[in-house]
């Protein structure tokens, strides 16, 4: 769950990949990131180099994969792509390695699920594009060196904490994914809404925006899903109304909060009497891990002004107990 991708269907992947930017111009928000990855992508392509190795980060369904495609596409060079828990062995990182052709992207989700075995292969084929491969054992024992192509790194992750300080240092690019505001939501909604040749007002493709927790994978998903209401129950030309209905039917919370974020609102409200609380103590009580919510739940809740971090621990804030219909208690601010 943690890595929002292992409950997808085959048909929404296949789905995500139609309407999927693949140049950067279609790429929607994400300013300061989409100017300096363009820079350093043309200044790799003047010295005719391998781009620096990139890291990817921030909560699932922002652009990740999407960004690494695109940045592969616009250096011109091939992707290979796997993730963290698929590399087993030693020899799984090797043929990945050795197939890559001169300045290739390879591409690893979930880099933060790498054994560590793999991740010290990792550093000398990122710093010197070089493998030491260890044969036999016992007085017999050697490393043999592979020569690699030059190749870039991207790497993917939605728990950055996790990820050890040698294999941190040796991205030279780290990108964060900030969450999108409704505005650009929108643009997604309406983008996608051209490839799936569907009518959209400008005001139901912003209710979509808004009630999608800045993620444009939700937003997509749900105008997926609000396409068919209005197919069944209309012409099919989403208009505010059939999107209000669609969404209400679904359950799609008025702010965009999805079923874990309403529970550890919850949780602080009911248990800890709106807090402050430490995190590790919301955790337990959600069971979640304490760095998922940190890095997946949290960011989107003190963004939204729902929650706020202080010195003693995380509170709610007024804003989370009208949302619930509760009465505000405790010494809350906000
Ligand atoms: P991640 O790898 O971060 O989990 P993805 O790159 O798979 O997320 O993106 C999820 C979906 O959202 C894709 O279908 C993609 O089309 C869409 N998407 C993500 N970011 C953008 C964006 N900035 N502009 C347009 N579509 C986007």
């Amino acid at each position: 769950l943690s890595s929002g991708k292992e409950n997808v269907s085959a048909a929404e992947v296949e789905f995500e990949n139609n309407i999927r930017p693949k140049e950067i111009e279609d790429f929607a928000g994400q300013p300061q990131l989409i100017e300096n990855l363009s820079i350093f992508i043309k200044a790799a392509k003047l010295r005719g180099e391998a781009l620096d190795h990139i890291l990817f980060h921030g909560p699932p369904g922002l652009g990740k994969t999407t960004l690494s495609r695109i940045v592969a596409n616009e250096l011109g060079v091939n992707i290979k792509e796997t993730s963290g828990p698929v590399i087993e062995k030693p020899g799984d990182l090797a043929g990945l390695l050795t197939n890559l052709e001169v300045n290739d992207v390879l591409f690893i989700d979930e880099i933060h699920r790498l054994s560590n075995v793999v991740e010290e292969y990792l550093y000398a084929a990122m710093e010197d594009f070089r493998l030491d491969i260890m044969i036999d054992s016992g007085p017999n024992a050697r490393s043999i060196q592979i020569n690699l192509n030059p190749f870039t790194l991207v790497g993917a992750t939605t728990r950055s904490g996790l990820l050890t300080a040698p294999l941190l240092s040796r991205f030279g690019i780290k990108c964060r994914l900030e969450y999108y505001n409704a505005d650009v939501l929108k643009k997604i909604v309406e983008r996608s809404a051209g490839i799936l040749n569907t009518d959209i007002t400008s005001e139901a493709s912003y209710e979509i925006a808004r009630r999608s927790r800045g993620t444009p994978r939700i937003a997509n998903g749900l105008l997926r899903r609000v396409r068919d209401f209005a197919q069944v129950l209309s012409d099919g030309k989403i208009e505010i109304a059939i999107a209000q209905h669609a969404l209400k039917a679904l359950n799609v919370d008025q702010h965009g909060l999805d079923e874990m974020d309403n529970r550890i609102l919850l949780a602080i409200i009911e248990k800890f009497k709106g807090g402050p609380v430490g995190l590790t103590t919301i955790a337990t009580a959600v069971g979640e891990e304490p760095g998922t919510l940190e890095e997946v739940y949290e960011p989107f809740l003190i963004q939204e002004g729902f929650m706020q971090r202080t010195p003693r621990g995380r509170e709610v804030t007024v804003k989370a107990y009208e949302h619930l219909g509760k009465r505000v208690q405790g010494q809350t601010g906000g």
